[in-house]
Parts: C-alpha cells; structure tokens; sequence
C-alpha cells in the first residue's frame, strides 16, 4: 500500500448532537470516522443515559439548522416529517416579558424548530449513521488519550466487555459534553494553565410532557419570563409543541424560587409566574410523564484558544469547550456551527440563508450538500434577501434577566449576494491548524 495515498482516520468522543454532526463535518476528509460513545445509540427516538438534559425543552434555532443542513441535507424536512414544528419568531409565540406581550410580526424571517430532544438526536444520527465512511461505537467510554503534548495521537477505550483498548487516529475530536475529561487529560500531559470562566446563575428547571388539548395541538411556543426587577423570586416557563401532539413543559426558578420532581407541585409551581396563561393551559392539558429536575445550567467555558501549546490532532466542541446556561436556548446551534466552522475549517462556509424560507420559496442552494458550489448549478436564486435581527427568542424570554424584550424593526439592508461560488478553493488563515496540517 502506497502510504502517501493513507488519508487521515479520526475518533470522535461522545455520540450526542456535537458528535454526529463533528463526524458528519470530518468525513470529507477523512478514510473513516469513528464515534465512541459511553452509552446506548438507539433506533429512534429513544431517551438516551448520555443526554438526561433530553428530558427538558429543546429548540433549534435557525443559525443551528442551517449548519445542520449544511452538514447534513434534508435533517430539517426528515424532523419535520416525524412531527417537529416550525415556528415562525416571533408571529408563532406568546410571549410575556417583563415589559409586556411581544409584538407577533407579521413576515417572519427567523424559527425555532420544536420537537423532543430525542428526535432530534434520533434524526441527525440516522442521517449520520447511515454514511457507510461513519461509524459508531457505542457502550464504550474513553479513559484517555495516546500520544504527548505535541500531538494526540489516540485515544484509550475502556470497551463494553471491560477489557480496555487502544485506538489510533490522526484526528481525536473530543464531543463529549459536560462531562468532559480533556482539562485532566492535558494537565496530566504537562499542559497547564487552562483558564475556566464559569457564571451559575443557580437556575433550576423542572420539566414533563404533556398531552395537548384538543384543538390546541397547532399552539405556538408560549413563554413567560422572569421579571428580574420584580418582588417575588425569578420564575418562568416555557411550553414548546413538539411531535406526537404533545407539549413539552419547563418552569424555571432561580434560588429562592426552585421547582421541585413533585408532579403535584408542578402545576402549583406554574400559578407563581407573572402571568396565569401558563397555568390555565396546563389545566386543560393531561400530563404524560413525571417531572424530571436538572440544577445543570451553570455558564463554563475553557479557554482552550489560550493554551500553548497546543497538542496537534485535538479538537474540542460542543458543550466539551463551552456549555451555555439552557436559558439560552442554543447550545445545539452551537455545536452545529461549531461543527461546520472549526472542525471544517479550511473550507469556506456553504451559504444556506434561503433554505429558512417557505418550502416553495427555497432557491436551489438550499439543497446543495456542503462541498458542492451552489453557483454550479442552474441558478435561480432569488435576490438575497433582507436579514432581520433575531428578537429575543423563548428561551432567554422565559428565563433572561439581563434582556427584556426588544422590538426592533426588521431591518431592509441587504445582504451581500450569495451568488459568488464559496466552495472554490482561496487562500485564507486557518483556525484549526491542528486538522489543517494532517498529512
Ligand atoms: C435544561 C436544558 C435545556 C436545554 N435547552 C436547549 C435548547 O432549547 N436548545 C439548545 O440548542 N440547547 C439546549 N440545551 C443545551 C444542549 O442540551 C447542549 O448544548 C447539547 O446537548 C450539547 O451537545 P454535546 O453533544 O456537546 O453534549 P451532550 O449532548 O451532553 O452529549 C455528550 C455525549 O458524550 C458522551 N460521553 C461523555 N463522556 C464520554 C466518554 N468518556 N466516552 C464516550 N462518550 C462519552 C455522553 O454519553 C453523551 O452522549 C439545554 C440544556 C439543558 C441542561
């Protein structure tokens, strides 16, 4: 075998949104990627032991599922099609902030696509999983990595029997999410000095599902936020339509306000937010679940840019490098330009803007995989369109304290064409020259 021709082999950590969708990004240039994950990859929806966050409100936002379609086209039709909902910002929400109702524009620009965490963790993975260059490894965790602080050169499995084993790989994408050993994995390498920024805001969510009412099934996203400034503790909710007629419920409390795993106390929780529309739709709605509980939503965040140097051959996303207070809302959409921005970083982004608009509107770009010029294909695109700054969506709405609703005009400056070719090779710094300079 000529080994000039050996492209490079990569492992991914963790087999949860970062995962797949890092997998997804890497296959181009790689012989094979593999994703080795500590637990169970199910056929479908299932709840899975890896992500117990799955358990509370999930939304995408549109800059997530465009670098999801970019990575991997036709997720966002595939979600839809198993029952995901596409929620124009904010024409489909109620939302109550502290300074009143937001204003339902009427031309939506921007969406949240709603649906169980569990579907979308199932969708991408299918969408992943069936690339034959793409395998996964479950019920193995990784103890460690191989290699020095120049390069990482593997990683140590321990695997499903017990017994442990070595993998070698020119690329180790480390996706592993909150739990994430690479902090120890590189001190004990001699890399120190990592700084962790961390804010905790103590924010508690308490969460269940819940069968919608009859003739409520196609109910926006409704949300009341939190007054920061008001007498009584923090609280908020949040409830999101998502596939199978159902809702999924989360309340929020900072200290001095927590929601508890009580199902009794659930709804009782809803009645102390600022407004009684939250609780008056759970009266008529039937609950499916119990209540499931996480205190997980602190802000943390590894300066890993900081560290030099830096071992060639890692790369760390996802929740791994930075994991967000939930209030947030985007922790998915960050892994998935994450993915599509550092892990692919020598190749200029693929434009998908157009794909957000109503189906019969999309220009052909929309569909193009990533690697392909939508420029080479016949063209007829649309004129680019005015982009709108998104508001406030219904996560930091039920949840912000530091940002009440603002009403902006959308906006009618116009973006730059997207019609020059993307995809042809040029010249540019690359952020990433740990994958970059593979051999
Ligand atoms: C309450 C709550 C609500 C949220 N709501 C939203 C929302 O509305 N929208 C949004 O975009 N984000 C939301 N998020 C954030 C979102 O859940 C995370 O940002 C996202 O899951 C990060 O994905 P990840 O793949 O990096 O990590 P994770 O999803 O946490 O997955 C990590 C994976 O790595 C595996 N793993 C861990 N260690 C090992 C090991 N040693 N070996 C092998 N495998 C390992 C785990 O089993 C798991 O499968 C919310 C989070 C919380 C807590």
């Amino acid at each position: 075998m000529d080994l000039r021709l050996r492209r490079p082999r990569a492992l991914v950590i963790g087999g949860s949104i970062a995962g797949m969708l890092a997998a997804a990004a890497v296959r181009e240039y790689a012989d094979h990627v593999e994703i080795v994950e500590a637990h169970e990859l199910p056929d479908g929806p299932q709840p899975r032991a890896g992500v117990p966050q799955a358990r509370h409100i999930h939304f995408l936002q549109t800059g997530g599922a465009e670098a999801v379609e970019a990575l991997l086209p036709g997720t966002i039709d595939r979600l839809l099609a198993a029952g995901a909902h596409r929620i124009p910002v904010t024409t489909g929400m109620l939302v109550h902030s502290p300074e009143g109702w937001y204003r339902r524009w009427q031309r939506a620009t921007h969406y949240l696509f709603t649906a169980t965490r569990d579907l979308f963790d199932s969708v991408v993975r299918e969408q992943v999983l069936q690339d034959t260059r793409i395998t996964a490894r479950p019920h193995s965790q990784v103890i460690g990595p191989l290699g020095g602080p120049g390069r990482i050169t593997g990683i140590r499995i321990r695997r499903p029997d017990g017994r442990e084993s070595e993998e070698h790989a020119d690329l180790v994408v480390d996706a592993s999410g909150r739990a994430s050993r690479t902090p120890h994995w590189l001190a004990a390498l001699g890399i120190t000095g990592l700084t962790e920024e961390r804010i905790d805001s103590g924010l508690t969510y308490a969460s269940r599902l819940y069968r919608a009412p009859a003739g409520l099934r196609n109910w926006p996203v409704v949300a009341v936020q939190a007054d920061p400034g008001g007498p009584s503790p923090a609280n908020a909710g949040g409830i999101l339509p998502v596939e199978g007629d159902r809702w999924h419920v989360s309340l929020m409390g900072a200290p001095g306000g927590r929601p508890t795993g009580d199902p009794e106390a659930f709804e009782q929780f809803a009645r102390t937010l600022r407004h009684p529309v939250f609780a008056r739709l759970l009266e008529r709605a039937e609950p499916l679940t119990g209540v499931s509980v996480t205190h997980s939503t602190a802000n943390r965040r590894y300066r890993y840019e900081r560290l030099k140097p830096w071992p060639r051959g890692l790369v760390v996303l996802g929740d791994a490098a930075a994991a967000c207070n939930p209030a947030y809302g985007h922790g998915m959409s960050v892994a998935a330009q994450s993915a599509l921005a550092r892990v692919t970083p020598c190749q200029p982004p693929v434009r998908v803007r157009t794909f957000m608009l109503a189906p019969s509107a999309r220009s052909p770009a929309a569909s193009t995989p990533p690697g392909l010029c939508p420029s080479d294909r016949t063209s007829t695109s649309p004129p680019p369109r005015a982009r709108t700054p998104p508001p406030s969506t219904a996560s930091s709405a039920a949840t912000s304290a530091a940002s009440p609703a603002r009403q902006q005009a959308p906006s009618t400056r116009p973006r730059p064409s997207t019609t020059s070719c993307p995809c042809k090779p040029r010249p540019r710094p690359c952020s990433a020259p740990q994958f970059c300079s593979l051999p």
